[in-house]
């Protein structure tokens, strides 16, 4: 939808342009439009993200594309994530942020329904379920350390869904919060993980502002408290 008050296309939307095809001015998508995509890119990638600030020397822009792996609070994820959209400028792709818990529900739910009542249907609403969370998006973040307790699983289903998106071609972000990290001891770790994500660039966004990741009591959802976020 265009912006009732844009005063560059008075609400409808588009710009005439100088030139003139088949006798009728080339019109372009105003920029008000663009803006109001990206809006909604934001918002379907990750629930209130289009109202967290943006970070215009974040490492994150350009890198949409990208397997990487980033070290970052809740706050500072949502922060460069937004400005990575924002410079990126392509609502057209599909961007999720989900949690190391939601994404383990998820293929666990799909592997021990086996005996149920009627697996079929009960494994299609699941694969449909894991296609749309693992599969679809263009970028897949995966936000490491809300699950809370050790299940041997975590890690393999880490490595199965970084294999499947790389089949597809597809990018993931791991981010492992500051005060977590990703290594020996973590609920997420194993070697064959370390393997998996052998090569991936690992970026610190972790300032010294930090202040959001001392929290650990955290509940475990996708909600955000933006009005910590300190800049
Ligand atoms: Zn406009």
């Amino acid at each position: 939808m265009p912006d009732k008050n844009c005063p560059k296309c008075k609400g409808y939307g588009f710009t005439l342009t100088e030139e003139v095809y088949m006798g009728s001015p080339v019109t372009v998508p105003c920029v008000c439009m663009l803006k109001e995509a990206l809006k909604l890119q934001c918002e379907k990638a990750w629930k209130d993200l289009s109202s967290v600030p943006v970070d215009r020397k974040s490492p994150m822009i350009g890198k949409m594309k990208e397997n990487l792996r980033l070290v970052a609070s809740q706050t500072e994820l949502a922060i460069h994530l937004r400005t990575a959209i924002l410079s990126e400028r392509n609502p057209t792709l599909n961007i999720r942020v989900v949690s190391d818990a939601t994404l383990i529900s998820a293929w666990l739910s799909n592997v021990s329904d086996e005996n149920k009542v009627d697996p079929d249907l009960i494994r299609d609403i699941n694969v449909r379920g894991l296609e749309d969370l693992a599969e679809a998006p263009d970028l897949l973040i995966v936000r490491l350390g809300v699950k809370r307790a050790r299940n041997s699983a975590t890690s393999e289903v880490l490595i199965e869904t970084i294999e499947l998106r790389q089949h597809l071609n597809k990018a993931t972000w791991i981010v492992d919060e500051p005060n977590k990290p990703l290594q020996e001891g973590h609920l997420a770790w194993s070697s064959a993980l370390e393997d998996t994500l052998n090569g991936w660039k690992i970026y610190n966004v972790n300032g010294a502002d930090s202040f959001a990741t001392a929290q650990t009591k955290k509940k475990p959802n996708l909600s955000l408290d933006f009005k910590k976020a300190q800049l």
